[in-house]
């Protein structure tokens, strides 16, 4: 058996998606910036796919403008903040991902902005009453706070951070990669101005996502050159990734509520079978609590200390692919764990599940890992 629970790193292409991208790669192969039939019969299925995304996300087809995913559309947001519209300070989250956090390391070296984090707790619940604080300043602000966090899969409030930022004047940036897809967005109602979207992370194809930015609000472009999506990112588009980015949407949304219930049952599957087979397991973050988290991923923090080995080439050695992160500071640290202070002996794994996983894979997982388990605490 060959098992894949790294669904939160990419998920597997949807061959409906995969049949509606080929016409794209072969017949329907022009420009579409040239002003001719082969042309504009990509034009014309580009902005088809931006009506269908904008359709879904109740937003406006000009509001969506094409990326190459998550973390080109990370920058953008940020980048756009404060070139375009004086922002001074950025406040964000120790476990944002490092598309955003990297890039505001950088604008902070550089001294353009000043960097604040919102204080969290063990679990990772962030401290609104900070945010409101920290707004309380008068340098033209944006606030950056991820959906849900790909690691540890903690959801943020981001109705009511987009409250409080309107309140305070304050630009509102979230990372949805993790959620685009799989939860509902109504964008007309959310107070973002900015959200990051990549196809991958809902079945579709690498290489592709989208920023939404509010109408009115300005962005500044990352690339520059020729006069494609709008003016606002130049290049020549990924026409077979832009149509399978809006299949793989179209069709996460057909299904979503039931892919939500499937995907729970999954995931409660294994934290009530880890937690039978393996004493003194643990969950980091909010992980394990289901209206706290993604219900696509369990962290789950093992009492198996590093030095009995790597769980996850073990795993792996099994056929089974899952991700890793550990708190120690000796190689691959995740910034994640660090900042909710997890405790630095014990192995971390990052499952996360899709509509593809089956009961059987979660048993014969917990299997394997207890398993393990077993034979080390003998
Ligand atoms: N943001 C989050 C939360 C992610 O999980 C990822 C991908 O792992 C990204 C941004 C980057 O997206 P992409 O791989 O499309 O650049």
């Amino acid at each position: 058996m060959s098992i894949y629970l790294d669904n939160a790193a990419t998920t597997q292409l949807d061959r409906e998606v995969f049949e509606a991208m080929t016409p794209y790669l072969l017949q329907n192969f022009g420009n579409p910036s040239s002003h001719h039939g082969h042309g504009r019969i990509v034009k014309n299925a580009i902005e088809n796919a931006r009506i269908t995304i904008a359709n879904l996300l109740n937003a406006s087809p000009n509001e969506i403008i094409f990326t190459s995913g998550g973390t080109e559309a990370d920058n953008t947001a940020i980048l756009s903040s404060v070139r375009s519209h004086q922002v001074k300070h950025v406040i964000t989250t120790p476990f944002e991902h490092h598309a955003v956090l990297h890039t505001l390391d950088a604008l902070k070296n550089s001294g353009e902005i000043e960097l604040s984090f919102i204080d969290t707790d063990n679990r990772g619940n962030l401290d609104l009453n900070r945010l409101d604080n920290l707004l309380k300043g008068n340098k033209k602000a944006l606030v950056s706070v991820m959906h849900a966090n790909n690691e540890i899969g903690n959801l943020s409030n981001i109705e009511l951070i987009g409250e409080i930022c309107c309140s305070k004047g304050a630009l509102f940036h979230s990372d949805t990669v993790q959620t685009i897809g799989h939860y509902r967005h109504d964008l007309s109602k959310l107070k973002t101005h900015f959200i990051a979207a990549s196809a991958h992370k809902f079945h579709g194809p690498k290489g592709v996502g989208f920023i939404y930015c509010k109408d009115g609000v300005q962005l500044s472009q990352l690339l520059h050159g020729g006069a494609q999506e709008r003016k606002q990112r130049a290049g020549t588009e990924n026409i077979h990734g832009i149509i399978g980015l809006a299949k793989a949407l179209e069709i996460a949304y057909k299904d979503i509520d039931e892919h939500q219930v499937y995907i729970q049952k999954l995931k409660s599957r294994m934290i009530a079978k880890l937690s039978d087979q393996i004493t003194d397991i643990q969950f980091n973050g909010n992980s394990a609590v289901a209206d706290k988290s993604l219900y696509t991923v369990l962290s789950v923090s093992l009492p198996i200390n590093h030095a009995y080995g790597d769980v996850l080439a073990y795993l792996d050695e099994n056929n089974i692919s899952v991700s890793g992160g550990s708190a120690c500071s000796t190689g691959l640290a995740s910034h994640v764990l660090k900042a909710i202070g997890a405790d630095v002996y014990r192995n971390t794994i990052r499952f996360s599940f899709s509509k593809y996983n089956t009961a059987e894979e979660i048993d014969y997982t917990v299997e394997k890992l207890s398993a393990l388990y077993k034979a080390i605490a003998a």
